[in-house]
């Protein structure tokens, strides 16, 4: 299903992208799968909630999510009658294509988008689904909505 979103979404995930950069940035997409709307089958995003990268070791091609903070903006989205249904991060001075890794900690289900940074500078920014089977990773199409429609 492609994703939705408004250009403050898009806005606030670059320039948390931005912001981190030559590291890499991630967080949370926070929203519902909406079936049959008018515009067709869409995973619809209400929220951007930008989350620290735990990784230390080398924060500029990994990133990591704290359980506990996953749990807390799960826990939130679902008050509002929403979920997690993605996480974005950044890939400083390469491609928006998922890393090995990125496959290796990926789950199916929910939405990968990766946003280029380059010199400093966002470039483009993709949606990737992980396959049931895990073998790798499908683009989606993201489309970028002026309203959201909930
Ligand atoms: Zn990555």
């Amino acid at each position: 299903m492609p994703l939705k979103f408004t250009p403050v979404h898009d806005t606030t995930i670059r320039a948390h992208a931005t912001r981190d950069y030559p590291n890499e940035c991630c967080g949370f997409l926070v929203g519902k799968a909406l079936v049959g709307s008018a515009e067709g089958d869409t995973m619809m995003i209400t929220r951007v909630v930008p989350a620290a990268n735990q990784r230390d070791d080398s924060p500029r091609n990994r990133f990591e999510i704290d359980p506990g903070e996953l749990v807390k903006t799960d826990r939130a989205a679902r008050a509002e009658g929403m979920g997690v249904i993605g996480f974005y991060h950044s890939h400083p001075d390469a491609p928006a294509r998922p890393s090995e890794f990125d496959r290796e900690h990926a789950w199916p289900g929910y939405c990968y988008v990766i946003v280029s940074v380059q010199s400093g500078q966002t470039a483009e920014m993709r949606n990737w689904l992980l396959r049931d089977d895990r073998v790798r990773f499908d683009e989606d199409e993201i489309a970028i909505r002026y309203e959201t429609v909930i």
